[in-house]
């Protein structure tokens, strides 16, 4: 189980250790839900993409979790960040990512958005579709990429598949010829493509289909328009363990070796020009490092079903609810015990549909333990709500038996900005 967990997680004296900090400890000083991220895992997790891909940009998918405490750390470690709105990009500019490294995305991007990323000279805009061509160029950016839809049915939750027909992002390739050669009409540095499949991505499968596709596209575009991509951005989607029993991914470094591999053999062979390679993993830089404590209230039966409800639930983790995401859960302050029952975890919240784990194998649980739930880094926070007019929960950095706040209770940005 502490698989699932941050790199430093131990048990010291039944309870769960993460950073060198007690989480009992961390919970009894800052309060709870409080989401904690191990500084070590992050930074493992940017260095295991790097080693994968050592020519690419690797830039954080800061939907994941926007905030400027992460991304800081992030930064040091050579990463920088893929921002799809106003408010990510004042983020990654206060966490201070440099524009060299800052990649703006949009399906609907404002002409508010368009102006901040030309302001700030952001090293690509990733058009989503035809009409931002004149938009981009009327607004002052410079280098673009073009988001494709290769028409892929990613093996994963419909709700965050992307790259298949008909979805909302990105042009189909069909259409890319006449928004290359429009954007390169329009003054703009037309330098490349952008595709990204889905999340959650457990194996190599749908980011080699993309690669055939793409070097189809290539190979045609050099026919018909003279013009191959300087850049191709492979988007994220690497996903993480959440519980024992589903299959564990390739590593970063695994899954960046095997695509960027795969590119350059299907690139060299119909003759293309090696192409820069990005990346913008979001879930597999963040997802492990944080996990989430809460506080048990109220045990229960009903039926054939004991419940466990914790002080938060699907207003700081929508993930369960939205999409059946699945998750384990293990009693922080008494990590030792062996197992007592298997029992439901509910939030809070005035829905039913506020369970966050229906089966977890756990000590019998008492009033006042604390629950840790592993591997709940990316798309919770970032999702949370104020449902039932709760707070959101804070978060903290932790590394080296120190704790840092990086977002407070309530709040929705980091509270100190560089
Ligand atoms: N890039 C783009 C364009 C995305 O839409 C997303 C997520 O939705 C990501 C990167 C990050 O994806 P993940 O967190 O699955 O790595």
């Amino acid at each position: 189980m502490l698989e699932l967990f941050p790199d430093t997680a131990e048990i010291v004296g039944g309870v769960l250790h993460v950073g060198g900090c007690s989480t009992a400890a961390l919970a009894d000083e800052h309060g709870t839900p409080l989401v904690v991220y191990c500084e070590e895992t992050v930074r493992a997790a940017a260095r295991s993409w790097q080693r994968g891909a050592p020519d690419a940009t690797i830039v954080y998918g800061s939907k994941a979790l926007p905030n400027a405490g992460l991304v800081r750390a992030l930064v040091e470690e050579g990463v920088g960040a893929d921002v799809s709105t106003l408010g990510e990009l004042r983020i990654a500019q206060a966490a201070g990512v440099p524009a060299s490294k800052l990649v703006v995305h949009g399906n609907n991007k404002s002409d508010e958005e368009l102006a901040a990323a030309a302001e700030v000279d952001a090293w690509l805009v990733v058009m989503d579709e035809p009409g931002e061509v004149e938009r981009c160029a009327a607004a002052g950016v410079k280098r673009v990429l073009l988001r494709i839809t290769p028409g892929i049915e990613a093996d994963t939750h419909e709700k965050i598949r992307t790259g298949h027909a008909g979805s909302k992002f990105g042009v189909a390739p069909e259409e890319a010829p006449e928004v290359i050669d429009g954007a390169r009409a329009a003054g703009l540095e037309m330098l490349g493509l952008h595709v990204h499949l889905g999340s959650q991505l457990v194996d190599t499968g749908a980011a080699r289909s993309a690669v055939e596709r793409l070097t189809g596209l290539c190979a045609d575009a050099r026919a018909r328009l003279d013009w191959t991509p300087a850049i191709v951005n492979l988007g994220g989607g690497l996903g993480i363990r959440h519980v024992l029993d589903e299959p564990a991914p390739p590593s970063p470094e695994e899954y960046a070796r095997a695509v960027s591999e795969r590119l350059q053999a299907a690139w060299a062979a119909v003759d293309l020009p090696r192409p820069h390679l990005v990346f913008e993993p979001g879930r597999s830089l963040v997802g492990r490092a944080g996990l989430t404590l809460y506080r048990v209230g109220v045990v229960k039966r009903t039926g054939e079903t004991t419940w466990v409800a914790v002080d938060g639930g699907m207003s700081d983790n929508p993930r369960p609810a939205l999409y059946g995401a699945r998750y384990s859960a293990l009693l922080a302050t008494r990590a030792d015990e062996p197992p007592g029952g298997v029992f439901a975890v509910c939030g809070k919240h005035c829905e039913s549909g506020d369970v966050l784990i229906e089966r977890a194998e756990l000590p019998a649980p008492r009033r006042g333990d604390l629950l840790a739930i592993p591997a709940t880094g990316a798309y919770t926070l970032a999702m949370a709500s104020g449902y039932n007019a709760v707070e959101r929960p804070a978060a903290l950095l932790v590394v080296g038996g120190r704790a840092r706040a990086i977002l407070r209770r309530g709040q929705t940005e980091e509270p100190s900005p560089a």
